[in-house]
């Protein structure tokens, strides 16, 4: 596979923002269903900035790149997932060792979803972005235990983040916006798990090029 180096986590971002780029509308459907209608266009403004700033000034390392992501995010997003976003990659680019191996991104990632729940304090089944990211960061740990490549173990945690947001559905919310409408939540995929999702399939389409 294609080592993990800055142009790597570049090639990440850029193909995450392309993602919510074209699952936009989708993005704030469901957000309209139980939300404010915010999430495509939140989270699409906020990559587009990530992408500028990158080219900007390109990091020189993987933990550079993330800085940027993580800070561009908190700044440039209005609504609740920036800040939550922003914190997954800012601690995950505070943590990751480099040169950046499947063993150290997994490890990084898991901090950094540990900083969102700390932030958001939303368990695993609240109905939020940590339904996706949580089993994503589960499957990369089994497929390190299981010595599978990188490749195939960034496929494995998309996969499991787009089930973690299709298991969304049923659910009722128990934080953020769509907690107000209580048992009415119930029925929708929630928006962060589902663009949570879309950052594992970005990653997972990069390290299979
Ligand atoms: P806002 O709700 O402020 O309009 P967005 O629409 O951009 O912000 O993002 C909403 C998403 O943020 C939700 O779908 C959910 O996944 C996530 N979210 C909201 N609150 C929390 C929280 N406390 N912990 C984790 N994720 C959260
Ligand atoms: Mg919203
Ligand atoms: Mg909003």
């Amino acid at each position: 596979g294609r080592p993990m180096d800055a142009g790597f986590f570049v090639a990440w971002f850029e193909e995450a923002a392309g993602l919510v780029r074209r699952d936009r509308d989708r993005l704030t459907e469901l957000d309209a269903a139980i939300g404010d209608a915010d999430h495509g266009t939140n989270l699409d403004r906020g990559l587009t900035e990530v992408v500028q700033a990158l080219a900007g000034s390109p990091p020189e390392s993987p933990g550079q790149v993330l800085s940027v992501v993580g800070a561009t995010l908190i700044r440039k997003v209005g609504g609740a997932s920036g800040p939550l976003y922003g914190s997954v990659f800012r601690q995950m680019g505070r943590s990751i060792a480099e040169p950046v191996t499947l063993a150290g991104f997994a490890a990084a990632f898991e901090e950094g979803v540990v900083a969102l729940e700390r932030l958001g304090k939303a368990a695993l089944g609240d109905k939020t972005m940590v339904d996706a990211l949580v089993p994503a960061s589960r499957a990369l740990a089994l497929a390190l235990r299981d010595g599978v490549g990188t490749p195939e173990a960034f496929e494995l945690a998309a996969r499991a983040a787009a089930e973690g947001a299709a298991g969304t559905i049923p659910l009722q919310a128990r934080k953020g916006r769509a907690s107000y409408l209580g048992e009415r939540s119930i029925g929708h995929e929630d928006p962060g798990a589902a663009s949570s999702a879309l950052f594992l399939a970005a990653l997972a389409s990069v390290a299979a090029d």
